[in-house]
């Protein structure tokens, strides 16, 4: 479902391969706290379907009004995100995902209120309140990222740079933040392409391309940062990401809240809080709140507001750019210009991923069924010679092939329940695309 169709040309160029040897910091958010979740407020919508979803957050965000900075359709669902602005002009920030069924799972994040809302499609609805957790205390490690190596561009590549992310979730994270992992990890994607656009990044955004669900719950520790590629191996193979985020529901072994490579392209968090637009910040290169002798780097705290990286439930990355409700800068061009940060290290975010060597097909779609079979159509790839034709139970990502076709249309036979399906492209090299768009189908 999130593996978009479009050509990432930007990988099609690109000149020799380099292995990453940088000596990477490891860096730990804060220890945890030993209870994460104080009590959840619950309730019951009536026609959840029928609301506006404007009229199930309104309760949840009173009295902040929401200035609505984004809005897009992604793989069935409404994306939508914007800043609250409180009677005090302190800014927060709201993040959205409507699913079609009418279940929300939203972000809030003002003062007084952090929390995860989330309104199922019965209409039973959840506010799970963050914990207060103090990300600025620092724990750094050097050590290298053991990533696979990654293509140098060409120079004459330009942005917009597109981060691919795979998000990987526990059972008992996805249980915890609601029920649905893909509105989950949309929301969180959208929470650092609100950041971005509130600091003027305008050129680089981050791309939710696939999402696994893993029955183990793992604790968040530099041992699982550094296993996560193998715990999500099968996501990883599939969705070929540039990027790698491991979402749990707490673990008495936990040694922290996050813990991400500084820089790198993997980091991993607890469900309850703000960790994943911190963390991916410290991918980017970020580090906290500035230290003395330090580079420009850093998030920023102006006496009366802070930035992502300084602390955290801020939806800004530093920026000098940028000026708070009260006129201070959020930023400091000699110590925190965390905006900087992003452009500069965007080439090497969205350069992960394996390029791409023939392009996908698009517009994979269901144009009919019976009871134990589906047929799809798709458009096709300019280079591809035959298609292959995919299925993956929902979750888990290990892909099973059910055929191929010369043409644009395959029918899928001995279909039973609800599965994902996409279809690659084959060149008459042997060379295979990336996925199409994925597609959750069952037969009538
Ligand atoms: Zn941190």
């Amino acid at each position: 479902m999130f593996k978009t169709a479009e050509v990432r040309s930007m990988r099609n160029v690109f000149s020799s391969l380099w292995t990453v040897s940088l000596a990477l910091l490891l860096v730990a958010c804060t220890p945890p706290t030993s209870l994460y979740v104080s009590e959840s407020k619950s309730w019951v919508v009536e026609n959840v379907a029928g609301k506006s979803t404007a009229e199930l957050y309104a309760d949840s965000i009173a009295p902040a009004v929401f200035e609505r900075s984004g809005s897009k359709q992604i793989d069935g669902y409404t994306v939508e995100s914007g800043n609250l602005v409180m009677p005090d002009k302190s800014r927060g920030s709201l993040v959205t995902v409507r699913s079609k069924d009418g279940s929300l799972t939203a972000v809030v994040e003002r003062s007084g209120k952090n929390g995860l809302l989330v309104v199922n499609s019965e209409g039973e609805g959840r506010f799970i309140p963050y914990p207060v957790q103090d990300y600025s205390l620092q724990d750094t490690i050097v050590e290298k990222e053991k990533t696979k190596s990654y293509e140098s561009k060409s120079k004459a590549v330009t942005p917009p740079y597109v981060i691919d992310m795979l998000i990987g979730y526990s059972r008992s994270a996805v249980a915890a933040a609601g029920g649905d992992a893909q509105a989950n990890a949309l929301a969180q994607v959208e929470s650092v392409n609100l950041a971005l656009r509130n600091s003027l990044v305008s050129d680089v955004s981050i791309r939710l391309v696939g999402v696994q669900v893993v029955a183990q719950n793992y604790p968040i520790t530099p041992e699982i940062l550094a296993n996560l590629p193998q715990i999500f191996s099968a996501g990883m193979q599939t969705f070929d990401p540039d990027m790698l985020y491991g979402i749990f529901s707490g673990h008495p072994d936990d040694s922290a809240v996050g813990w991400g490579y500084q820089p790198g392209r993997t980091a991993i968090g607890l469900v309850y809080g703000e960790a994943f637009r911190h963390e991916v910040g410290h991918n980017a290169g970020g580090g906290h709140c500035h230290e003395s002798g330090g580079s420009y780097n850093y998030g920023f705290n102006n006496g009366k507001s802070s930035t992502a990286q300084c602390g955290n439930g801020s939806p800004y990355y530093s920026t000098p750019a940028v000026r708070d409700q009260y006129g201070l800068p959020l930023g400091n061009a000699a110590t925190a210009d965390m905006a900087r940060v992003w452009r500069e290290n965007a080439e090497r975010l969205s350069s992960y991923a394996p390029p791409v060597v023939i392009p996908a097909p698009t517009e994979f779609k269901k144009i009919g069924s019976t009871s134990s079979s589906i047929t799809f159509s798709w458009k096709s790839s300019s280079e591809a010679v035959r298609y292959e034709i995919y299925k993956i139970r929902p979750g888990t990502p290990s892909q099973t092939k059910i055929g191929d076709s010369t043409g644009l249309v395959f029918t899928a036979n001995y279909i039973a329940g609800e599965w994902m399906f996409f279809v690659k492209a084959v060149s008459s090299l042997g060379m295979v695309s990336k996925p199409s768009n994925i597609i959750v189908e069952s037969p009538n």
